[in-house]
């Protein structure tokens, strides 16, 4: 008997009458692109974000790059972005012909260091893009005064935020445009790809609507040479029944993340650490080891599946030898490559589950 790493089929099960009906009102509409079923979703998730607009795009990928190009990106402009982060936030920047200058995290938190943004501002740069990485939201308040010192755009990546909380108020409309994935595994998920954009920008917002649809408003008038990136209406009503339930399973991973938090006080492996201003949506638990490969072997043998997130910084990546990086050139990003393991968490990991993999950490530090 092995834990998986998580469940995405487990969501599904436990709403399966709800979900198979909404799809089915969904294929009974005879609406298949965009409509209704996206229109009523865009209106929960932007009320459910506390941003005035959401626009439902294709995959996160795609809500980062349209929404760098709704801020007029393009080639010779700089972007501020993670030096540690998934690859997905330097491609955004890239597709759209401008160049990523990582910046390095805070240790503790994982994510973006504010007081080491300015440093690598100059004049091409156009827009900071944090990454709210694990489910915590990255330093809102320092990153929007540097922005609005310097003229910028702020773009977050929210990928892995759904529901976190800043200072009191939910991700979704603190920057210019956040961007959202429904990946099947993030906290809330699609049964597919799946992405949005929230924003208090009206005009961000309108050129999203008209990028996504082939840079048209009317059929077959083009302003502009857009893109075929609409949200699915089948996955919009499915991420309509899921929204209902993103807070109560926000806070089953939060129950989890206590345990883990309980066992790992004392120890040397190093526990995530939480700025008392947020609330994080622990999209992912991950601690920090240099015992990495033999607690990982431990977990494995006791049946616990982990991952890692992730085990090379983009700018390591063959992907991204143009830039020209080498080792050593973002040490923090490099040893958390190095370090990191994310522990199984999800809100339907059993009760079993959770002693099973708690009972095992115990007797990796014994
Ligand atoms: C998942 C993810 C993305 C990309 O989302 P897709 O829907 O897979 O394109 C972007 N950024 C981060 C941080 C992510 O975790």
């Amino acid at each position: 008997m092995s834990i998986h790493f998580l469940d995405v089929g487990a969501a599904y099960k436990e709403l399966q009458k709800e979900i198979e009906e909404a799809v089915i009102f969904s294929l009974q509409s005879g609406q298949y692109i965009l409509g209704q079923e996206v229109e009523h979703f865009e209106n929960d998730f932007s009320a459910y974000c506390e941003a005035r607009y959401a626009v439902g795009v294709g995959n996160g990928l795609d809500a980062l790059r349209l929404a760098l190009l709704a801020m007029k990106v393009g080639p010779g402009d700089e972007v501020i972005v993670p030096s540690n982060t998934y690859i997905a936030t330097w491609l955004a920047v890239s597709q759209c012909g401008a160049t990523p200058i990582p910046v390095e995290p805070i240790e503790e938190t994982f994510n973006i260091n504010p007081n080491l943004i300015e440093s690598a501002i100059t004049s091409r740069t156009k827009v900071i893009l944090p990454v709210h990485l694990y489910g915590q939201p990255a330093e809102l308040d320092a990153i929007l005064s540097i922005a609005r010192k310097y003229n910028l755009f702020v773009l977050e990546d929210a990928a892995q935020a759904h529901g976190a909380i800043y200072k009191g108020k939910r991700i979704g409309g603190h920057g210019d445009a956040v961007a959202w994935s429904f990946y099947p595994g993030k906290n809330l998920g699609a049964f597919g790809d799946a992405g949005a954009v929230t924003t208090n920008n009206y005009e961000i917002a309108d050129r999203i609507r008209v990028l996504r649809n082939y840079g048209s408003r009317i059929k077959y008038i083009n302003e502009i040479q857009g893109f075929n990136s609409r949200l699915d209406p089948i996955q919009a009503a499915v991420l309509r029944v899921k929204l209902k339930y993103l807070d109560e399973w926000n806070f089953r991973r939060a129950e989890i993340a206590g345990r883990y938090h309980a066992v790992l006080r004392n120890s040397y492996l190093l526990q995530p650490v939480v700025s008392t201003w947020t609330q994080p949506v622990w999209h992912l638990y991950v601690i920090r080891t240099c015992q990495r490969e033999a607690l990982r072997c431990h977990l494995t043998q006791a049946g616990i599946n982990t991952l890692i997130h992730y085990p090379i910084p983009p700018h390591l990546q063959k992907a991204y030898t143009e830039l020209g990086y080498q080792r050593g050139d973002f040490p923090l990003a490099e040893a958390m490559a190095d370090e990191v393991c994310s522990l199984p968490i999800g809100p339907h990991m059993s009760p079993d589950d959770q002693e099973q993999i708690i009972a095992a950490l115990l007797d990796f530090q014994s």
